[in-house]
């Protein structure tokens, strides 16, 4: 390209059409550069408008406009007379041959195709301007038709314009050829290069593929390391047992290190020699085989690792332990000591079939290791201590609550003891309080009998008295006598049961007999005109043979009858039983003077009476409660109904236990046997006392029984050898010889003597001592004739 720039004098004018204002820019700023003076219309209008005010040297449009494109910008310019001659160049990418035809047609003077090159650009404005002055002469169109896309279309246009067009195609053909075969040539250039970039990048390639291979087995055996690590971290959190942490972590090592061997060593504190504890892999025969010359030895004492990554050329390692090492093919070899609190208690070794394959990161890892193994030891050795010190806490806690429970007891006892202090001591208090009451009652009913005693005795000595009124003194004095003896057998009867030593003495009885007799007794001696006293029995035609105690039951009969009979001035008094499925049901009726309800319970109590009762009939108020106590001794119980003024009915039962043989001699009536015609009978009194003895002597006067006496014991077993003795009356407290003892001896020699024992001994204790020694029979002094009489007769049949 010329670079001529247009001088400042021959300015030449040039008018853009372009929307672009980019383009515009770049254009007008190139076209300046050659002294052109450009103006710019941002479309066809404008540019025609432009036109109007003055006559470029050139006008250069773009094809693609708004308002008004190109090509009818030149048709107009061309079209126009006055523009007609203004060359005009369309900015075409001429991408299409429609493109060169629409050109032809518009009248378009040439084209530049975009992109453009500067210096062709301005080489081609140049030209224009130099073949302007030729191009203003022609005016003749020549008009073609052709076909053309398959389309007919008739194109007009001056040769000129025909020549510059096909010349512009032309010269952009050979342009665009241009810039092909210099793109070529550079395209070549560029090929050549890249094969050498090519060779160049494999080259590098393949060493970053070698050092990626290095990388990759790096990272396989820093995972082999990793998983190692990772595995024996589970099991340090997973196991709680140091052998099986031991075991776990060589197992670990060659499962997942993939080492050939490993081997966990402890110091013995008594030997100090380092123990296998574990193993895993090839047989560990190193350590046996040179147990002091191996380097785990050092790395106890050291408490450091110890690294061989090649056992063949260390010169550090002892020579057998090399050996033995090459031959089980390891080629290097790790050791790190295991340190709990603080002390080196035994090493962990691992053994590769590598050359070099312990580097610094590995070491470091399995350093970690290590020290993750020994914390774990350090871990369960807490733990023992602190299960140790658990199960101590555990023992010492059931010691404590064993401790608690015979404190407990021992409080529960105390506690019951306190209880049974406070009862007992309720109880003195209240015993206390009775025995005051009670001697204050006693006193009174003691002192009553013995006033009329004392008085009527003391009218005996005076012989003033009629024979008559004497015999009526001497009755009352009896009668007092009686009154006074049932106080004082009342009162220790009382004393017993509270004693709690009143018992049960069982043996067999018919009942029917004790009844009849006990009615006959009352009938001879408290017979009242008015009140008729009946034995009412359903059972009494046939035998009852029980196993009771018959001493009590008569006891109760006696207090109830006596009762009924104090109590009743007129009527009946009705006794019996009636046996109700295992039980007697005795009953004692009376049509008195009844008890008011509220005192159906209260009259149990000892020393408790209906009001007045005291006054007018006596009493001590003893006989229900002992009555009462006695038939709950015996596992029955006792009530009462009554009405004032019509009569009470005492019940009360006892277990009915049958006797099955009726092995039992029935009781007979004193007046049913008579002794007249038997006077062979020789009874034996032993006496110490002579009045007792003179009193029974009196008693049994008339009836035709020779009496032996015996002052005591001894006597009574001499008497007994050598005299045909029918029957035993027999003193218990004698001197020289005691009664019970007197009674055992006869029945060494006379086994089946009748003793009867005779005594002011009343308790129970005492009667069965006399029971125990041999004795048939009991009975109570001061004697009655009655009970006397029907005793004897009872053992002489
Ligand atoms: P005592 O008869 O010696 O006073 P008890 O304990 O035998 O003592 O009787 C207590 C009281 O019960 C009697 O004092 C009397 O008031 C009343 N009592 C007992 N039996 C009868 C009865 N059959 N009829 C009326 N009252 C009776």
């Amino acid at each position: 390209m010329k670079n001529i720039k247009n001088s400042e004098d021959d300015v030449v004018q040039i008018l853009i059409a372009e929307d672009s204002s980019t383009q515009a820019e770049q254009l007008k700023y190139l076209l300046e550069k050659y002294n052109y003076k450009v103006i710019v219309a941002k479309d066809g209008k404008e540019a025609l408008n432009l036109l109007n005010e003055f006559k470029p040297a050139i006008i250069i449009t773009d094809i693609v406009m708004p308002e008004m494109n190109g090509y009818e910008l030149c048709k107009e310019i061309k079209s126009n007379e006055s523009t007609i001659d203004i060359p005009v160049i369309l900015l075409t990418s001429l991408s299409r041959s429609e493109d060169i035809l629409e050109g032809i047609s518009c009248g378009a003077d040439n084209f530049i195709t975009k992109p453009y090159h500067d210096d062709y650009l301005i080489s081609h404005i140049e030209q224009i301007i130099a073949n302007r002055k030729f191009n203003k002469s022609e005016r003749v169109r020549v008009g073609v038709e052709i076909i053309f896309g398959g389309k007919r279309r008739f194109i007009s246009a001056t040769q000129q314009q025909m020549l510059t067009l096909l010349i512009s195609t032309y010269e952009a053909a050979v342009q665009r050829n241009n810039e092909l075969i210099q793109a070529q040539e550079e395209l070549k250039a560029i090929n050549e290069n890249l094969e050498e970039l090519v060779l160049e990048r494999t080259n590098e390639l393949l060493a970053e593929i070698d050092i990626r291979k290095n990388a990759e087995k790096r990272i396989i055996k820093l995972n082999r390391i990793y998983a190692v690590l990772s595995n024996i971290n589970k099991a340090i959190v997973r196991v709680r047992d140091i052998d099986q942490l031991f075991q776990d972590t060589c197992n670990i090592a060659i499962d997942e290190g993939k080492f050939q061997s490993a081997w966990i060593g402890i110091v013995n504190n008594e030997t100090n020699k380092i123990e296998t504890f574990a193993a895993a892999g090839l047989a560990n025969e190193l350590i046996e085989v040179s147990p002091y010359q191996n380097p785990v030895t050092g790395v106890i004492s050291s408490g450091k690792h110890f690294i061989s990554n090649s056992i063949n050329t260390d010169k550090s390692i002892p020579e057998i332990w090399k050996r033995n090492s090459l031959s089980l093919g390891f080629r290097s070899f790790a050791a790190f000591p295991l340190i709990v609190f603080g002390k080196v208690t035994g090493g962990f070794c691992i053994y590769s079939n590598e050359v070099d394959f312990f580097d610094e990161i590995e070491i470091s890892l399995l350093d970690e290791m290590a020290t993750d193994v020994s914390f774990a030891l350090e871990y369960i050795q807490n733990e023992i201590e602190r299960k140790k010190a658990d199960l101590l806490i555990q023992e010492n806690t059931e010691q404590l609550k064993v401790q608690n429970i015979e404190l407990h007891e021992l409080i529960k006892e105390l506690s019951q003891t306190n209880t049974e202090l406070v009862i007992a001591k309720e109880k003195a208090e209240e015993s206390d309080r009775l025995k005051t009451a009670f001697l204050h009652n006693i006193s009174h009913e003691i002192r009553t009998p013995m006033n009329a005693i004392i008085g009527f005795s003391e009218f005996l000595n005076d012989l003033e008295f009629l024979p008559e009124k004497r015999k009526h003194f001497t009755d009352i004095i009896v009668q007092n006598c009686y009154q006074l003896l049932s106080i004082i057998s009342d009162i220790i009867s009382i004393a017993t049961i509270e004693a709690g030593q009143a018992k049960i003495t069982e043996n067999e009885v018919d009942l029917n007999s004790t009844l009849r007799l006990l009615h006959e007794q009352f009938l001879l001696k408290d017979q009242k005109k008015n009140v008729i006293l009946i034995l009412k029995n359903t059972l009494l035609n046939g035998e009852v043979n029980i196993t009771s105690d018959e001493t009590k039951l008569v006891q109760i009969l006696t207090n109830l009858i006596g009762n009924a009979l104090k109590f009743t001035q007129q009527g009946y008094v009705n006794f019996g039983y009636k046996l109700k499925s295992n039980e007697l049901e005795f009953f004692v009726e009376d049509t008195g003077i009844g008890i008011p309800p509220e005192m159906h319970q209260v009259i149990f109590n000892r020393f408790r009476q209906v009001d007045d009762t005291a006054q007018q009939f006596g009493g001590s108020g003893l006989g229900l409660s002992i009555s009462k106590a006695y038939v709950e001794l015996m596992g029955g119980k006792m009530w009462l109904k009554s009405e004032l003024g019509k009569g009470s009915t005492f019940y009360f039962t006892i277990p009915y236990k049958k006797v099955q043989r009726t092995t039992l001699l029935g009781k007979q009536s004193i007046n049913a046997i008579k002794f007249e015609n038997k006077t062979t009978i020789t009874l034996l009194i032993a006496e110490d006392e002579e009045s007792n003895f003179m009193l029974l002597e009196e008693f049994l006067t008339g009836l035709n029984i020779e009496i032996v006496w015996a002052k005591n014991g001894l006597e009574a077993i001499e008497i007994c050898k050598t005299q045909g003795i029918d029957l035993i009356l027999m003193d218990l407290k004698m001197p020289v010889m005691d009664g019970y003892e007197a009674t055992m001896r006869i029945k060494n020699f006379k086994p089946n003597m009748p003793v009867i024992a005779q005594t002011a001994y009343t308790t129970d204790l005492d009667r069965n001592k006399a029971l125990a020694c041999g004795c048939s029979d009991f009975i109570t002094k001061p004697l009655k004739r009655e009970l006397l009489i029907s005793k004897i007769k009872k053992h002489l049949k």
